[in-house]
């Protein structure tokens, strides 16, 4: 299986910043440890384009992101201080989520290391997200004809609200997004599917709303490809997150959207999105069995192709 890293392209970041810039290097050195992935099948991936870029946003947007002349407002609202290495770091997680869906298409799987930026907007970031990687790859993927009909499968702890917007009126991509009510963002896009839970809720609880929204979603969406937006915070000790989903919980949960999208035959790019546990390790860990469970269905997928 393919894996997208970007954790070298690091944006600086004021002492005691939030944003857990370590987890993606770390992350990368367990994939290889653990054999999930081949050396040569790590890559890092292109830099997002202008062009793929604006197919889902606003071009003053990007021109002001990439001269630097985002106001204050914004740049608060999205949460990193510009530099061109912020600029650069976001293109190459966008352009991670693109080849890693081509790779999934011919593969059954694919990962990006990074990606998960859902709070991007048309026309705005925040919440630590510059560009909707995720939008710019379903719509790479329709524009050079390799599916018609994406699904995105959102289980992050916070709403996928960018996405929710940015494809509220485009039939062709189905979005499901399962997340904590009180969380971030405070106010809620619609998405096609949206699952709020309530704080506190455990893994009982957590896998039966997921299990009755996938059986809506994924044939309803009638989908080529799922982007699996996975999401590490929904974890007991995430700082963030207010549910109470066990390290378990969370390899079901992965193992439940393998397996309904398998039962569809869809290909499954997975994209890392958010992870704010006080010890990093148990975030890399969750965000690992989630790696994990990729490499097995490309393997899965690559026995069944062979016959
Ligand atoms: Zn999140």
């Amino acid at each position: 299986m393919k894996a997208f890293y970007s954790d070298h392209f690091v944006l600086p970041l004021p002492e005691g910043h939030r944003f857990p810039m370590e987890k993606y290097r770390l992350l990368r050195e367990r994939v290889l440890a653990a054999g999930l992935v081949a050396p040569e099948d790590l890559i890092v991936p292109h830099a997002a384009t202008d062009a793929e870029i604006l197919r889902v946003h606003d071009p003053e947007y990007l021109r002001r992101v990439v001269a630097g002349e985002l106001d204050r407002a914004e740049a608060r609202r999205i949460g990193f201080p510009w530099s061109p290495a912020m600029v650069e770091r976001s293109r190459r997680s966008a352009g991670g989520t693109v080849e890693a869906c081509r790779a999934a298409l011919e593969e059954g799987a694919a990962v990006n290391l990074a990606g998960g930026t859902h709070h991007a907007f048309r026309d705005r970031g925040e919440g630590y997200c510059v560009f909707n990687d995720a939008a710019i790859a379903a719509r790479a993927m329709q524009a050079e004809r390799r599916v018609e009909r994406v699904v995105v499968i959102d289980c992050d702890v916070h709403q996928g609200n960018g996405t929710a917007a940015i494809f509220a009126e485009d039939p062709t991509v189905f979005t499901l997004s399962i997340h904590g009510r009180n969380n971030f963002p405070f106010h809620k896009e619609s998405s096609d599917l949206d699952v709020e839970l309530p704080d506190g809720t455990a893994d009982a609880e957590y896998l039966a709303a997921l299990e009755a929204a996938l059986d809506r979603a994924v044939p309803a969406s009638r989908a080529d490809l799922a982007i699996y937006v996975s999401g590490a915070d929904p974890h007991e000790r995430d700082r963030l997150g207010r549910l109470k989903v066990s390290r378990e919980g969370l390899l079901a949960r992965d193992r439940m959207v393998f397996a309904r999208c398998r039962r569809a035959g869809l290909p499954v790019v997975v994209v890392m999105a958010g992870g704010y546990n006080a010890d990093v390790a148990e975030t890399v860990a969750v965000h690992l069995q989630t790696v994990g469970e990729a490499a097995r269905y490309a393997a899965d997928w690559r026995a069944f192709a062979a016959g």
